[in-house]
C-alpha cells in the first residue's frame, strides 16, 4: 500500500519503518483484546509488562547483551546521560572523554560539573572531520571511564574502531545503535536516545554492565540513580511505554530482517551509493576523512552556501526532506537510518545528479 510517504532523511527525530507504523495503526485502537490503546493502558497491567518484558528480551537478543549487563529504559534523552554517568560512574572523581563533536563537548562540560573531566582527545582542529587514532588518546591512569561518542550526528563521523582502555569505556550511540553489530563486552555502558534508530522521542536506553552500578554518588537525584531503575526493572516510575512498545516492533522488524548483521548490509549498501557519488562529484564533496566516515548521517557541502540553500529547497520541493545541514555547521546532511530504504538514497543521488548538471 502507498501513503504518499515522502523521503524523510531527518537527523531525528526520523523516519520509521513502514511495516512497524502498519502495525502500530492496525493495534492501536485495540491492543490485543484489551480494548483499549498501548497508550492508555497501565505500566502495572498485565498486558503491558508483557510489552516492555518483550522489548528488552528482544533488544538482549538482537544487540546480543551479555546476562552480566542491565538493559535500562529511561527517559530525559541522551543529553541527561551527560550528568547521569559522571554521578553515577565517576567514583575517582576523574574520567576521561574525547571530543569529536558537540555532543560528545556537551558531555565534556557537564561532567566537569561533577568532578576533573579531561580532554583525552579533541578533533576540533580540524572540524571535527576525523577521529583521533588510539595513540593519540591520553588516556589517565586514574580516570573511572573513558567517554566517547560512537557517531557523531552533526559532523557525520564515526570511530572506527573501539578504543583501548583500562578504565571502562562508555559510549553515546544514539545515532547508530542498531545500525550494525557491535561488541558490547567491549564497553562498560552504551546509552542511546532513541529517536534516532530505536523509537520515537521520549525512550533513552541504558545498557550498562552492572558491576558498575551502586555507586552513585551522595547527591545523585533518586531519578538519575542507575541502580535504583535497575533495581525496579525500569518501573521506578511511569517509564515512557508508547516509545517502548514502538522500540519493541522496530526490534522485531530488525529480527525479521536477519537481525544486526544483515542491517549492516543494508546499511553499507546505502552509505556506498551516496559517498561514490559525493567522491566522483565536481559539485558536491564530502569533508570527512574517508577513515571517519559515518553509515547513519552523511555530510555534504558545494563550497557556496547560496548554492546548498537552492539545493535543500529544491529537494524539499522534489519529496526530499530534511536535507540541510545542522545549524551550527551548515551545508547538508543526509541521515539514512535503518528505515530509510535503499530506493531513497537512491533517488536522492538521482536528485544531486540532475541538480549538479544544471548546476555546473
Ligand atoms: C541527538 C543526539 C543527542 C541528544 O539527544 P537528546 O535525546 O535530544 O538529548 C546526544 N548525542 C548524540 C550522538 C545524538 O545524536
Amino acid at each position: 500500500m502507498s501513503y504518499d510517504r515522502i523521503y524523510n532523511f531527518s537527523a531525528g527525530p526520523s523516519m520509521l519503518p513502514v511495516p512497524v507504523l502498519e502495525k502500530a495503526a492496525a493495534e492501536m485502537l485495540n491492543y490485543g483484546g484489551s480494548g483499549m490503546s498501548v497508550m492508555e493502558m497501565s505500566h502495572r497491567s498485565k498486558a503491558y509488562e508483557e510489552i516492555i518484558t518483550a522489548c528488552k528480551a528482544t533488544m538482549r537478543e538482537v544487540m546480543d547483551i551479555p546476562e552480566e549487563y542491565d538493559i535500562l529504559l529511561l527517559q530525559g534523552g541522551a543529553s541527561s546521560q551527560f550528568a547521569m554517568v559522571p554521578l553515577n560512574l565517576m567514583t575517582t572523581g576523574a574520567a576521561d572523554y574525547a571530543v569529536t563533536g558537540q555532543f560528545s563537548k556537551k558531555a565534556w562540560k557537564e561532567a566537569a560539573r561533577y568532578g576533573d573531566a579531561r580532554l583525552a582527545a579533541s578533533s576540533e582542529d580540524r572540524n571535527n572531520t576525523y577521529i583521533p587514532a588510539q595513540d593519540a588518546l591520553k588516556l589517565s591512569d586514574d580516570a573511572s571511564y573513558l567517554h566517547i561518542c560512537f557517531n557523531n550526528t552533526i559532523y557525520g563521523t564515526k570511530w572506527n574502531y573501539i578504543p583501548q582502555t583500562k578504565a571502562p569505556l562508555v559510549a553515546d550511540m544514539s545515532s547508530c545503535i542498531l545500525s550494525e553489530p557491535v561488541d558490547v563486552r567491549r564497553f562498560g555502558l552504551i546509552y542511546a536516545g532513541a529517536q534516532k534508530n530505536m523509537a520515537p522521542a521520549g525512550l533513552t536506553v541504558v545498557i550498562v554492565r552492572k558491576d558498575l552500578l551502586g555507586h552513585a554518588r551522595d547527591i545523585t537525584p533518586t531519578m538519575f540513580n542507575y541502580q535504583i531503575h535497575a533495581e525496579a526493572e525500569s518501573m521506578y516510575n511511569t517509564p515512557p511505554t508508547y516509545p517502548i512498545y514502538i522500540c519493541k516492533l522496530v526490534l522485531e522488524w530488525i529480527r525479521s530482517l536477519g537481525g544486526l548483521a544483515e542491517m549492516q548490509k543494508i546499511n553499507r549498501r546505502k552509505a556506498k551509493i551516496l559517498y561514490d557519488y559525493l567522491d566522483e562529484s565536481k559539485l558536491f564533496h564530502n569533508p570527512v576523512e574517508p577513515a571517519a566516515r559515518s553509515m547513519m548521517n552523511v555530510t555534504f557541502v558545494t563550497g557556496d552556501a547560496d548554492k546548498d540553500a537552492d539545493f535543500c529547497k529544491q529537494a524539499a520541493a522534489a519529496g526530499f526532506v530534511s536535507v540541510k545541514g545542522h545549524r551550527s555547521v551548515g551545508g547538508m546532511r543526509a541521515s539514512i537510518y535503518n528505515a530509510m530504504p535503499v530506493e531513497g538514497v537512491e533517488k536522492l543521488v538521482e536528485f544531486m545528479k540532475k541538480f549538479e548538471l544544471a548546476n555546473r
